[in-house]
């Protein structure tokens, strides 16, 4: 395939990297969340390692599962439903899609918060001290493959050509990019049905149950009962764990055996969870 060709990848790597920084720069520099942050922050470089691997290493991967994932969720489901689902309206589908997947991503990164399991992967991104959108590719490639596989699953099931699913992927990354950005645009109440960077920013306080969970619209977390937005940005970004301070160390502390010690954090509260206890709640 075309895209698995180094070169390609490489050049495609750099060129995202200068599309992202000449949109989002300038936007941070004009409405910043918290002014005064450089470009060269602390933490840059390890950020820029997570967005080479995610270019590099882990977007094949990611893709490999999804379709995995596609291949073994087609046996279950019968063609007879798909065609019902076709025979609407496409605005209608495009609604049905992006309010199924993000009822389950809500739910999906709400257990994340609460599962101890779930969490050392998911924790990765929220080691994260310093936001902008370079900060959004932190994310341990595992944790990647369980939020791409979730958010996409309603399209999967429906039956959605894939260039429209991979629309779809391509949208919530620029998005999710987005939402990291050190931005705060004067966007007022719309922020409630489209969601912003201040909501996203509340999610990454030091206190892992801070709330805003949802992906694109924070409707779920209004009608769940998470959704914060204090006027001002939260003092600090990141965990209460110890956690690694390099790249590679990312990587691995997720898949090394649990010290006990270092990621202890109380049970999830019974509606956080879900009604699941967490795995290592020692
Ligand atoms: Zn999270
Ligand atoms: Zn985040």
């Amino acid at each position: 395939m075309e895209w698995m060709n180094p070169t390609w990848m490489l050049l495609s790597a750099a060129a995202s990297f200068l599309f992202l920084a000449v949109v989002f720069r300038p936007m941070e520099m004009v409405f910043p969340a918290r002014a005064g942050q450089r470009f060269f922050r602390p933490d840059w470089w390890t950020d820029l390692c997570f967005f080479i691997g995610q270019y590099l290493l882990w977007s094949g991967l990611v893709v490999w599962a999804l379709y995995y994932v596609n291949v073994w969720v087609d046996g279950f489901v019968p063609s007879g439903f798909r065609a019902s689902v076709a025979a609407q309206p496409w605005w209608l589908q495009v609604i049905e899609v992006v309010l199924l997947s993000d009822f389950l991503i809500y739910w999906a990164h709400r257990l994340q918060h609460s599962n101890q399991f779930l969490w050392r992967f998911h924790s990765v991104h929220h080691t994260a001290e310093h936001l902008d959108w370079l900060a959004a590719h932190r994310e341990h490639p595992l944790d990647s493959i369980y939020t791409v596989g979730i958010i996409n699953l309603p399209a999967v099931v429906l039956g959605f050509p894939l260039e429209t699913i991979a629309a779809l992927v391509a949208f919530r990354g620029i998005w999710a990019i987005y939402i990291h950005s050190n931005v705060r645009l004067p966007i007022g109440p719309l922020r409630v049905l489209i969601g912003a960077p201040e909501l996203h920013h509340w999610h990454h306080a030091k206190d892992r149950r801070a709330g805003n969970y949802a992906n694109i619209s924070p409707l779920m977390d209004v009608l769940f009962g998470t959704y914060t937005c204090p006027d001002h940005e939260p003092a600090e970004f990141g965990i209460e764990e110890p956690s690694a301070t390099n790249y590679v160390g990312h990587m691995v502390e997720p898949l090394l055996p649990d010290r006990g010690h270092s990621r202890h954090v109380e049970p999830a509260t019974t509606e956080a969870a879900g009604g699941k206890a967490s795995l290592h709640a020692g």
